[in-house]
Protein backbone atom coordinates (compact mmCIF):
# COMPACT_ATOMS: atom_id res chain seq x y z
CA UNK A 1 0.00 0.00 0.00
CA UNK A 2 1.64 3.09 -1.60
CA UNK A 3 0.17 5.67 0.99
CA UNK A 4 1.31 4.18 3.58
CA UNK A 5 4.65 2.77 2.26
CA UNK A 6 4.97 6.65 2.18
CA UNK A 7 4.29 7.32 5.31
CA UNK A 8 6.51 5.19 7.43
CA UNK A 9 9.06 6.56 5.35
CA UNK A 10 7.91 10.21 6.06
CA UNK A 11 7.09 10.19 10.04
CA UNK A 12 8.43 6.48 10.95
CA UNK A 13 11.37 6.78 13.58
CA UNK A 14 13.59 3.87 13.99
CA UNK A 15 14.53 2.47 17.40
CA UNK A 16 16.89 0.57 18.84
CA UNK A 17 15.98 -2.94 19.25
CA UNK A 18 14.48 -2.98 15.95
CA UNK A 19 11.47 -1.08 16.68
CA UNK A 20 9.65 1.11 14.48
CA UNK A 21 7.64 4.46 16.15
CA UNK A 22 4.48 5.01 13.88
CA UNK A 23 3.28 7.35 17.06
CA UNK A 24 2.46 10.36 14.76
CA UNK A 25 0.05 8.66 12.90
CA UNK A 26 -0.95 5.17 13.72
CA UNK A 27 -0.67 4.24 17.52
CA UNK A 28 -0.77 7.21 20.06
CA UNK A 29 -1.98 9.97 17.65
CA UNK A 30 -4.05 8.56 14.96
CA UNK A 31 -4.81 9.71 10.99
CA UNK A 32 -8.12 8.54 10.93
CA UNK A 33 -7.95 9.35 7.18
CA UNK A 34 -4.88 7.17 6.83
CA UNK A 35 -6.73 4.63 9.01
CA UNK A 36 -9.84 4.50 6.46
CA UNK A 37 -7.46 3.75 3.61
CA UNK A 38 -6.13 1.01 5.72
CA UNK A 39 -9.89 -0.21 6.55
CA UNK A 40 -10.81 0.09 2.69
CA UNK A 41 -7.70 -2.30 1.80
CA UNK A 42 -8.86 -4.76 4.26
CA UNK A 43 -11.96 -4.96 2.25
CA UNK A 44 -10.64 -5.05 -0.70
CA UNK A 45 -8.17 -7.96 0.38
CA UNK A 46 -10.94 -10.17 2.23
CA UNK A 47 -13.99 -8.41 0.71
CA UNK A 48 -14.56 -11.56 -0.97
CA UNK A 49 -14.81 -13.81 2.48
CA UNK A 50 -17.77 -14.00 4.56
CA UNK A 51 -16.47 -12.01 7.76
CA UNK A 52 -18.84 -12.33 10.87
CA UNK A 53 -16.72 -10.40 13.09
CA UNK A 54 -13.04 -8.38 13.52
CA UNK A 55 -10.92 -9.77 16.34
CA UNK A 56 -7.82 -8.08 17.58
CA UNK A 57 -6.10 -7.24 20.77
CA UNK A 58 -5.23 -4.08 22.74
CA UNK A 59 -4.70 -1.03 22.50
CA UNK A 60 -3.35 -0.40 19.05
CA UNK A 61 -5.08 -2.72 17.26
CA UNK A 62 -8.41 -1.67 18.12
CA UNK A 63 -8.68 1.81 16.10
CA UNK A 64 -7.63 0.02 13.30
CA UNK A 65 -10.31 -2.53 13.98
CA UNK A 66 -12.84 -0.34 14.73
CA UNK A 67 -12.42 1.65 10.91
CA UNK A 68 -11.96 -1.77 9.18
CA UNK A 69 -15.40 -3.09 10.58
CA UNK A 70 -17.11 -0.18 9.59
CA UNK A 71 -16.21 -1.19 5.92
CA UNK A 72 -17.06 -5.56 6.81
CA UNK A 73 -20.10 -3.87 8.70
CA UNK A 74 -19.41 -6.08 11.41
CA UNK A 75 -18.33 -5.93 15.41
CA UNK A 76 -14.78 -5.59 16.67
CA UNK A 77 -13.80 -7.43 19.49
CA UNK A 78 -10.84 -7.16 21.70
CA UNK A 79 -8.79 -9.42 23.71
CA UNK A 80 -7.79 -7.80 27.01
CA UNK A 81 -4.27 -8.03 28.58
CA UNK A 82 -5.44 -8.92 31.51
CA UNK A 83 -8.20 -10.43 33.41
CA UNK A 84 -10.51 -7.05 34.97
CA UNK A 85 -13.24 -6.87 37.28
CA UNK A 86 -15.97 -6.27 34.24
CA UNK A 87 -15.12 -9.78 33.02
CA UNK A 88 -17.05 -12.22 34.80
CA UNK A 89 -17.04 -15.93 34.14
CA UNK A 90 -16.10 -18.02 31.14
CA UNK A 91 -13.66 -16.41 28.76
CA UNK A 92 -11.20 -17.82 26.63
CA UNK A 93 -7.46 -17.15 26.95
CA UNK A 94 -4.03 -17.40 25.82
CA UNK A 95 -0.61 -16.57 26.90
CA UNK A 96 1.37 -13.79 24.67
CA UNK A 97 4.98 -12.50 24.85
CA UNK A 98 5.56 -8.80 24.44
CA UNK A 99 7.94 -7.98 21.69
CA UNK A 100 7.83 -4.28 22.84
CA UNK A 101 7.51 -4.49 26.87
CA UNK A 102 9.67 -8.30 27.00
CA UNK A 103 6.56 -9.60 29.30
CA UNK A 104 3.87 -12.56 28.98
CA UNK A 105 0.69 -11.29 29.55
CA UNK A 106 -2.71 -13.66 29.29
CA UNK A 107 -5.00 -12.05 26.77
CA UNK A 108 -8.67 -12.73 27.06
CA UNK A 109 -11.64 -12.67 25.54
CA UNK A 110 -15.13 -13.16 27.11
CA UNK A 111 -16.84 -16.62 25.40
CA UNK A 112 -20.17 -14.62 25.05
CA UNK A 113 -18.18 -12.42 22.45
CA UNK A 114 -16.68 -15.37 20.32
CA UNK A 115 -18.84 -18.26 18.94
CA UNK A 116 -18.27 -21.95 16.79
CA UNK A 117 -20.42 -20.15 14.13
CA UNK A 118 -18.80 -17.00 13.91
CA UNK A 119 -16.29 -16.07 10.90
CA UNK A 120 -13.33 -13.87 12.23
CA UNK A 121 -11.08 -11.97 10.43
CA UNK A 122 -8.01 -11.04 12.90
CA UNK A 123 -6.42 -7.25 12.58
CA UNK A 124 -3.21 -5.93 14.75
CA UNK A 125 -1.21 -3.04 13.91
CA UNK A 126 2.12 -4.73 13.57
CA UNK A 127 3.56 -8.34 13.03
CA UNK A 128 6.83 -9.16 14.47
CA UNK A 129 7.96 -12.75 15.79
CA UNK A 130 3.81 -13.71 15.88
CA UNK A 131 3.18 -13.95 19.13
CA UNK A 132 0.35 -11.49 19.62
CA UNK A 133 -1.47 -12.91 15.97
CA UNK A 134 -0.45 -16.92 16.79
CA UNK A 135 -2.60 -15.77 20.88
CA UNK A 136 -5.27 -14.31 19.11
CA UNK A 137 -5.95 -17.37 16.49
CA UNK A 138 -5.42 -19.51 19.81
CA UNK A 139 -8.48 -17.52 20.95
CA UNK A 140 -10.54 -18.12 17.31
CA UNK A 141 -9.67 -21.85 18.03
CA UNK A 142 -10.66 -22.70 21.41
CA UNK A 143 -13.83 -20.80 20.56
CA UNK A 144 -14.41 -23.03 17.57
CA UNK A 145 -14.90 -20.67 15.18
CA UNK A 146 -13.69 -19.99 11.55
CA UNK A 147 -10.51 -18.01 11.04
CA UNK A 148 -10.74 -16.38 8.09
CA UNK A 149 -7.49 -14.46 7.78
CA UNK A 150 -5.37 -12.29 9.65
CA UNK A 151 -4.68 -8.73 8.72
CA UNK A 152 -1.76 -6.22 9.77
CA UNK A 153 -0.46 -2.79 9.31
CA UNK A 154 2.90 -3.66 9.29
CA UNK A 155 4.81 -6.51 8.65
CA UNK A 156 8.91 -6.36 9.78
CA UNK A 157 9.36 -8.98 7.17
CA UNK A 158 12.89 -9.56 9.27
CA UNK A 159 11.31 -11.47 11.72
CA UNK A 160 9.92 -14.78 11.76
CA UNK A 161 6.20 -14.27 12.66
CA UNK A 162 4.66 -13.80 8.94
CA UNK A 163 6.63 -17.04 8.35
CA UNK A 164 5.16 -19.22 11.08
CA UNK A 165 1.49 -17.57 10.47
CA UNK A 166 2.14 -18.45 6.45
CA UNK A 167 3.46 -21.86 7.25
CA UNK A 168 0.35 -22.46 9.85
CA UNK A 169 -1.74 -22.01 6.60
CA UNK A 170 -3.59 -18.72 7.94
CA UNK A 171 -3.72 -16.13 4.65
CA UNK A 172 -1.70 -13.87 6.15
CA UNK A 173 -2.17 -9.95 4.30
CA UNK A 174 0.30 -7.30 5.51
CA UNK A 175 -0.34 -3.82 4.03
CA UNK A 176 3.48 -2.86 4.27
CA UNK A 177 6.01 -5.32 4.44
CA UNK A 178 9.89 -3.77 6.30
CA UNK A 179 12.53 -5.99 4.48
CA UNK A 180 15.12 -4.04 6.26
CA UNK A 181 15.18 -1.25 8.55
CA UNK A 182 18.32 0.28 10.04
CA UNK A 183 18.79 3.71 11.66
CA UNK A 184 21.35 4.52 9.18
CA UNK A 185 20.45 3.28 5.98
CA UNK A 186 16.64 3.39 6.63
CA UNK A 187 13.76 1.18 5.65
CA UNK A 188 13.35 -1.05 2.52
CA UNK A 189 10.15 -2.30 1.56
CA UNK A 190 9.86 -5.99 0.40
CA UNK A 191 7.98 -5.65 -3.40
CA UNK A 192 4.68 -7.89 -3.53
P1 LIG B 1 4.62 -10.00 17.80
O1 LIG B 1 3.64 -10.56 18.77
O2 LIG B 1 4.29 -10.29 16.36
O3 LIG B 1 6.06 -10.37 18.14
O4 LIG B 1 4.59 -8.42 17.98
C1 LIG B 1 3.46 -7.73 17.60
C2 LIG B 1 3.00 -6.79 18.68
O5 LIG B 1 4.12 -6.11 19.26
C3 LIG B 1 2.09 -5.76 18.07
O6 LIG B 1 0.81 -5.89 18.66
C4 LIG B 1 2.71 -4.41 18.40
O7 LIG B 1 1.94 -3.75 19.36
C5 LIG B 1 4.07 -4.72 19.00
N1 LIG B 1 5.19 -4.41 18.09
C6 LIG B 1 6.06 -5.29 17.55
N2 LIG B 1 7.01 -4.66 16.85
C7 LIG B 1 6.74 -3.35 16.93
C8 LIG B 1 7.38 -2.17 16.40
O8 LIG B 1 8.42 -2.20 15.71
N3 LIG B 1 6.79 -0.99 16.70
C9 LIG B 1 5.66 -0.89 17.45
N4 LIG B 1 5.16 0.32 17.66
N5 LIG B 1 5.03 -1.97 17.97
C10 LIG B 1 5.57 -3.19 17.72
Amino acid sequence: MKLLQDRIVADGKIEAGNILKVDSFLNHQIDVSLLEEIGQEFKRQFGDREVNKILTIEASGIAIACIAARYFNVPVVFAKKSRSLNIAGDVYTAKVESFTHKNTNDIIVSKKFLSPEERILIVDDFLANGKAILGLCQLVEQAGATLVGAGVVIEKGFQDGGKRIREAGIDLRSLAILEEMDVNTGIRFREE
